[in-house]
């Protein structure tokens, strides 16, 4: 396929915000596709080269694009910059200068090869040599396929083409309409790789993607956990299943492949360099030698081996100074499933065999050990492990089908989390002052006021900072009180003492002190408690009002910044504090 076509099809798709004019355009593309260029479409049109979790990068920045294109057309540097200083985009900079190139003959498949050529050269004048391929390649194009060559490397094309998108087109490029959607997200799901799958898809057809198996080296898409309500929704809906601790670390998908050892994140970004003891762990400890197994890595204390809070965990999730966090946090890995054992896939074996088998393989050690498991029907234990898990500062539990299979990339009831804060663990009240209120909607509208925005005080700098929008828990006699008060003391503007992000309906004067209670604190980018420059403040999750106004308070009173942060620590501390 020309790559002219290519840039017709992203034309096109840029006019367009309807799904399914995308939908359709795409198909219409991905239909007139070989074999061969199929893969390298579905990349470049979602500005990449491979399949997400592949770390092939395109090497290609804004210094490099305005090098290249000084070099493609004869300008200087300096007017090059000029030029994208009032357009904006180096893309539309590009398809100026060049606009007298005739139409290219270039196939998309010649562009791609170019593109992985300029990514993959390195050594010696590596800038030199690529800005050479990159201007060289400028030059045979025309001036709209140059705007959008260069847009895809830059991530400029800002079509928003999600997986979805292209999995629909794909099905209508065969069908018409979105049937075979289904298998192909099975096979996306398994294999990771879009590309991969729709040249499956256009070689051998459909039934050919049920053989796509998991393979090491390609990380799948992790099976993710309903919520559940309680211990007896649990039993209700999985009868008897294995309930774990919910360790609150990081996700780890692990590919073993005799001594080479990759990680995947929850995202399936390759993390093996982070974290070299799990690595390590596994070479030492798993006894196969292929092998796909995932798990929760957890921070342990050095002194008396207690996992540590997530907060710590995470501080684990850097690129420099590896081996000196490694020293201070070294990671555990709590095993809990098993996806492939030497050379046999066992997703389609049911959970609890795969767990048993995983037991197996794990062979004592200090880095992996295998998640501790109750088998039980009798909702009155499940609690009971539950309530200890909390007291030890976990999140929660996992409840999982006995006989499920590992459904890749699924979110649904195989898996079941039942988590502290669903319910409401966060024994402390939080005073706080309202500072605007929102005019609500629905049932609420009546009344003309649905949420107050709730703020904390922060002693340190004299100011209000809000902590959360809050709509349950007044009556509904109360909410047209509320409003009354505070319409005597609104203000057109945020007060002065108030620091927000979010924007009421309303703003006041900050003076009146409700009580709060609420599941938990969280971190929270839309509100300012507690907030330094980029970093997100702390909210409160799920609050709601106790009583009416504390007239026994000031604004003063209200709880502070710093409290917050004291409760949020002993909220991730828990564990440690009641050990
Ligand atoms: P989700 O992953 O479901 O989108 P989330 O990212 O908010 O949601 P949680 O709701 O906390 O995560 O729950 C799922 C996560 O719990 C898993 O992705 C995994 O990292 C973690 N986890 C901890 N212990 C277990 C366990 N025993 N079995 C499965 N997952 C566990």
């Amino acid at each position: 396929m020309r790559f002219a076509k290519l840039v017709d099809c992203l034309a096109r798709l840029e006019k367009t915000t309807k799904r399914l004019e995308m939908t359709a355009a795409l198909a219409e593309l991905f239909k007139g596709a070989s074999e061969e260029d199929i893969a390298p479409i579905i990349y470049l049109t979602q500005e990449r080269l491979g399949p997400a979790f592949a770390p092939i990068d395109f090497g290609i920045g804004d210094a490099l694009a305005a090098q290249a294109l000084a070099k493609a057309s004869g300008k200087t540097i300096d007017a090059i910059k000029k030029q994208y200083k009032t357009k904006g985009d180096y893309g539309t900079v590009a398809e100026n200068l060049l606009k007298q190139n005739d139409g290219s003959k270039l196939t998309v498949k010649k562009v791609y090869d170019q593109l992985m050529q300029i990514a993959t050269t390195s050594g010696e004048g590596t800038v030199e040599k690529k800005t050479d391929l990159l201007a060289d390649l400028l030059n045979k194009l025309s001036g709209a396929e140059a705007r959008y060559l260069l847009r895809i490397p830059l991530g400029r094309l800002r079509l928003g083409i999600g997986d979805p998108t292209v999995m629909e087109s794909l099905s209508w490029s065969k069908t018409g309409d979105k049937s075979l959607r289904a298998p192909i997200e099975r096979a996306y799901n398994v294999c990771s790789d879009l590309g991969e799958v729709a040249r499956i898809f256009k070689a051998d057809g459909v039934d050919a993607l049920e053989k796509i198996q998991v393979k090491v080296g390609n990380p799948v898409r992790m099976a993710l956990a309903e919520r559940a309500k309680s211990s007896e929704d649990v039993v209700t809906r999985l009868g008897k299943c294995a309930i774990e601790p919910k360790y609150d670390g990081l996700r780890a998908q692990i590919h073993k492949d005799g001594d080479r050892v990759r990680i995947y994140s929850r995202n399936l970004e390759e993390t093996t360099e982070m974290f070299p003891d799990i690595a390590e762990g596994v070479r030492k400890q798993f006894k196969a030698k292929t092998a796909i197994l995932e798990g929760e890595a957890l921070a342990v204390d050095t002194e008396t081996g207690d996992y540590l809070p997530f907060q710590m965990t995470t501080q684990r999730k850097r690129k420099h100074g590896i081996a000196e966090s490694q020293a201070k946090l070294p990671l555990k890995l709590l095993a809990f499933d098993l996806l492939y054992a030497d050379g046999k896939d066992v997703t389609r074996v049911g959970y609890q065999e795969r767990h048993a088998l995983l037991d197996k393989l794990i062979a004592r050690g200090e880095t992996l050990e295998v998640a501790e498991q109750l088998v039980t029907q009798d909702a009155k234990l499940i609690e009971k492990f539950f309530m200890e898990k909390i007291e030890h500062g976990l999140e929660g539990i996992m409840a999982k089908r006995l006989d499920s299979p590992y459904q890749a990339g699924a979110r649904n009831f195989n898996w079941m989390k039942l988590k502290r804060s669903y319910q409401g663990h966060l024994t402390d009240t939080v005073d706080g002052v309202v500072v605007g209120y929102l005019r609500g909607r629905g049932m609420r509208a009546r009344f003309g006021i649905g949420a107050l925005l709730v703020a904390l005080y922060d002693d340190q700098q004299d100011k209000f900072v809000t902590v959360a929008k809050i709509g349950t828990g007044f009556s509904d006699e109360e909410w047209p009180q509320m409003r009354a008060l505070l319409d005597k003391i609104a203000l057109d503007h945020p007060h002065a003492r108030v620091e927000a992000v979010m924007e009421p309906d309303v703003w006041v004067e900050p003076k009146y002190v409700i009580e709060m209670q609420a599941d938990e604190i969280t971190r929270s980018p839309i509100h300012t408690a507690g907030k330094i420059d980029d970093e997100p403040g702390y909210a409160l999750r799920f609050p709601r009002v106790k009583g009416f106004i504390r007239a026994d308070k000031k604004p003063e009173d209200a709880t502070t910044v710093a409290e917050i942060l004291r409760m949020f620590k002993k909220q991730g501390s828990q564990r440690t504090e009641n050990e």
